[in-house]
C-alpha cells in the first residue's frame, strides 16, 4: 500500500506555490455542510431525504448556502464575483453534489450555465448587473429547451418579433428550465430572424420581474423521477415586452456564443457529479464492512470487494477527464470542443454502470427510501437525470464523430510518425494544483481543426514507458497497457481517415460513433497517464504507478476482448487504500479532500 499524501485542503505547497485560494473555499464549504449524519444539519442527509420525498429543495440548506454566498462562485472576479478557475470550480461544486445533486443542480450550476452567454457577449452594464444580481444571491436561469425540438436548436421557436418601440415582443414558451418559476432573470435563447440559416438566434438577458402580468405565466412545473428537488418549469410568452437593451451581443450570433459556452459547461459539469458517485461509494462500503454474511463483513467476499476497488479506480478515471477536460479551456481552449463532448459522454456513463453494480452489493437497500443507506436510491435515481441534461451520450458523440478524420490527419498520424521521448514542455494541463491563465471566451472554437494534445501524446507516453520499464520492472504492465493504448490510435487514425463522406457528419451511423466512443477511452487514458506523469513525489499515492496502471487496465477492458479482474496485489493495495480514506474521512477522488464526517459512521445493519 502506498503512503497517504499529506496535503491538506488549504496547506501552501512545500514548492512554495502561492495559496489555493479556491481550496480554502471548498474547505470552508465542506465545514459548512457539516456532518451529513447529524439528523439536524438543515444540510445532513435526513433534510435532503425528507426533501427529496417532498419534491423540494432543503430551504434550509438553500438559506446556508445562500448565507455562504454560493452565487458569487457563478461571477468573474473580475466582477466582483470568485470565478477564476473552471477546475477548482468543479471541485468546489463537487462538495454540493456529493450531499445533494438537486441542490448542486437547482441551487448553483443553471445560473452557472445563465452567466456564461453574458460573460462572454454582454456590454459591461449587462454583465455587471448580472455579476451583481448573482453576488448579492439571486438567480438568472438558462431558458434554451423546448420540448418540441430538444437538441436540435436550428428549430428553436420561441419567437422575439419586433415591437413598435425599438424592443422585442415574446411569443412562445419554453419548458424543463430549472428555476425559471422563481428566478429573477432569465437568458432566452429566442429567433430573431424567421429566415434559414444560423444566424436566426438570439441571447435576451430579460429582467423577470420587470416583464407586465398578464402576458407571461410561469407556473408550470415539470415533476421528475430523479432530481425531484429541482424545479423544473416552464414559461409561456403572449405578445410579450421586452426592451431592445435586453440584447446580448449581436443579433443573430446566439447560435455560435452557444456552441462555445457550452464547451465550458460540459467540461465543467462532470467533474461536479463525480461527487454523487463519491457519495454512493462510501454508503456501499460502509454497508459493506457493516453487514456480516458467512462469519465475516461482506466487504470480505472478493467479488463485492472488486465491485468497490473498481468503482473506485473508475472515480479517479473520471476526475482525471474532469480535470484535464476543465483545465483545457485555460490552456487549450481551441482544442475544448472535443473534450468537452468526451467528458460530458465518459463521466455520466462510468457513474451509472458503477451505481447498478454498486447497487447489487447493497442488495435490498439499494431501493429502500429510508433507513441508513437510503441515501443511495436517491444518488441511483438522480444520476441518470443529471447525464441527460445539458446534452445526452449521443448528442456528445455526434459532436465528436464530424472532427474524428481531421484529427486523424492532422494530430495522430503526426504523434505517431515520430520518434520523440521524453517531457513534451506542455505539462500545466496536468498538473492539477499549478495556476492557470484565465478563462478566454474569444479563443474558444467551434472545432480543433484537427488539433489534439491530449490522446495525441499518447505515442510518446508509450514510448517513455518503454525505456524507463526497462529498468523499473514495476512500470512494465503500465508499459504494455500505454503500448496498447498507442496502438489503438493507430488503429483508430486508420479507420478514421476511411470513414466515408456521409459517416463524418452529425448523422452518421453507428460505425462511426463507435469509433468515436474509443476515441474517448483514449483521451480518458491519457489524461490519466498525464496527471500520473506530473506528479510530483509529495503528491504520494497520485504519483504511484498502482492507480494509473489499474485506470488503464480498466479502460483497456472496454477497449478489446474482455480483460480479467485487477491483478490481485494491485486490487488489494487500492482496496487499503480506499478504506484508509474511508476512515480517515476523505474523499475518493484525485484530491482526497477532507469530509465534514465527524467520525466514520456506524450505522448497523437495518432489519
Ligand atoms: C435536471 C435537468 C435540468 C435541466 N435544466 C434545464 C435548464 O435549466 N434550461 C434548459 O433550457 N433546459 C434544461 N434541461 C433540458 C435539457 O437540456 C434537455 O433535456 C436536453 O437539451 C435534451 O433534450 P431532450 O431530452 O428533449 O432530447 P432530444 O433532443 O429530443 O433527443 C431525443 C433523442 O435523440 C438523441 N439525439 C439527439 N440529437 C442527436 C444527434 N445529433 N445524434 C444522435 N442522437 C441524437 C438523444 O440522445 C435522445 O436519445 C434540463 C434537463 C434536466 C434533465
Amino acid at each position: 500500500m502506498t503512503a497517504l499524501p499529506t496535503t491538506s485542503a488549504t496547506e501552501v505547497r512545500a514548492d512554495g506555490a502561492r495559496r489555493d485560494t479556491a481550496l480554502e473555499r471548498l474547505d470552508r464549504l465542506e465545514t459548512l455542510l457539516g456532518d451529513p449524519y447529524d439528523p439536524a444539519n438543515p444540510l445532513g442527509e435526513a433534510a435532503v431525504l425528507g426533501a427529496d420525498e417532498r419534491g423540494e429543495l432543503p430551504a434550509d440548506g438553500e438559506r446556508a448556502l445562500a448565507a455562504y454566498g454560493l452565487g458569487a462562485e457563478f461571477a468573474p472576479a473580475a466582477l466582483g464575483g470568485r470565478f477564476e478557475r473552471a477546475d477548482r470550480f468543479a471541485l468546489l461544486m463537487r462538495a454540493i453534489f456529493r450531499r445533494d445533486c438537486s441542490l448542486g443542480i437547482g441551487h448553483g450550476v443553471t445560473s452557472f450555465i445563465a452567466g456564461l452567454p453574458i460573460w462572454s457577449d454582454g456590454s459591461p452594464e449587462q454583465q455587471q448587473r448580472a455579476a451583481d444580481l448573482l453576488c448579492g444571491g439571486g438567480r438568472i436561469v438558462a431558458a434554451y429547451t423546448e420540448l418540441d425540438h430538444g437538441s436540435d436548436f436550428t428549430r428553436i421557436s420561441l419567437a422575439a418579433g419586433p415591437a413598435a418601440d425599438g424592443g422585442y415582443l415574446l411569443d412562445g414558451g419554453k419548458q424543463l428550465v430549472n428555476n425559471i418559476g422563481r428566478a429573477e432573470a432569465a437568458v432566452l435563447f429566442a429567433r430573431t430572424d424567421e429566415r434559414p440559416g444560423s444566424r436566426g438566434h438570439s441571447h435576451l438577458l430579460v429582467d423577470l420581474d420587470a416583464l407586465p402580468a398578464g402576458h407571461v405565466d410561469r407556473t408550470a412545473r415539470y415533476p421528475t423521477s430523479g432530481g425531484r428537488g429541482c424545479l423544473l418549469g416552464g414559461a409561456r410568452f403572449d405578445s410579450c415586452p421586452v426592451p431592445a437593451a435586453a440584447l446580448l451581443g449581436e443579433e443573430g450570433g446566439a447560435m455560435e456564443t452557444v456552441l462555445k459556452v457550452f464547451q465550458v459547461t460540459r467540461c465543467v459539469l462532470p467533474g461536479m457529479v463525480v461527487g454523487v458517485g463519491d457519495s454512493q461509494l462510501r454508503t456501499v462500503l460502509a454497508f459493506a464492512g457493516e453487514r456480516q454474511l458467512y462469519g465475516a463483513p461482506v466487504s470480505a467476499l472478493p467479488l463485492p470487494r472488486s465491485v468497490l476497488t473498481d468503482a473506485f479506480v473508475d472515480l479517479l478515471i473520471c476526475d482525471a477527464l474532469s480535470m484535464v477536460a476543465a483545465r483545457t479551456l485555460h490552456l487549450r481552449p481551441a482544442e475544448a470542443s472535443v473534450r468537452a463532448a468526451a467528458v460530458k459522454y465518459l463521466v455520466p456513463k462510468l457513474l451509472q454502470e458503477n451505481s447498478y453494480r454498486l447497487g447489487v452489493v447493497l442488495g435490498a437497500r439499494s431501493y429502500l427510501r429510508e433507513g441508513p443507506y437510503a441515501a443511495f436510491q436517491k444518488a441511483a435515481r438522480d444520476l441518470p437525470v443529471v447525464a441527460l441534461a445539458h446534452a445526452s451520450g449521443a448528442v456528445c458523440l455526434a459532436n465528436i464523430v464530424p472532427q474524428l478524420p481531421r484529427l486523424a490527419e492532422r494530430a495522430w498520424q503526426p504523434a505517431l510518425d515520430a520518434r520523440t521521448s521524453g517531457p513534451d514542455g506542455d505539462e500545466a494541463l496536468f498538473r492539477l494544483h499549478d495556476p492557470l491563465p484565465s478563462l478566454d471566451f474569444g479563443r474558444l472554437e467551434l472545432t480543433t481543426r484537427g488539433a489534439d494534445g491530449l490522446a495525441g501524446r499518447l505515442p510518446l507516453f508509450a514510448r517513455d514507458l518503454a525505456r524507463q520499464a526497462a529498468t523499473r520492472p514495476e512500470l512494465a504492465e503500465l508499459a504494455g497497457l500505454a503500448g496498447e493504448f498507442s496502438d489503438t490510435l493507430a488503429d483508430l487514425a486508420r479507420r478514421s481517415a476511411a470513414l466515408p463522406p456521409l459517416e463524418r457528419t452529425p448523422v452518421a451511423g453507428r460505425r462511426s460513433f463507435l469509433l468515436a466512443e474509443r476515441y474517448v477511452l483514449l483521451l480518458a487514458a491519457a489524461a490519466c497517464l498525464g496527471v500520473w506523469r506530473t506528479a510530483r513525489r509529495s503528491d504520494g499515492f497520485l504519483a504511484d504507478p498502482l492507480w494509473v496502471t489499474a485506470a488503464l487496465h480498466r479502460l483497456a477492458g472496454r477497449l478489446g476482448p474482455r480483460r480479467g479482474p485487477l491483478p490481485q496485489a494491485a486490487a488489494g493495495a487500492l482496496f487499503d487504500e480506499l478504506s484508509a480514506r474511508h476512515d480517515d474521512a476523505r474523499t475518493f477522488d484525485l484530491f482526497r479532500t477532507r469530509l465534514a464526517l465527524r467520525a466514520v459512521p456506524v450505522k448497523g445493519v437495518a432489519p
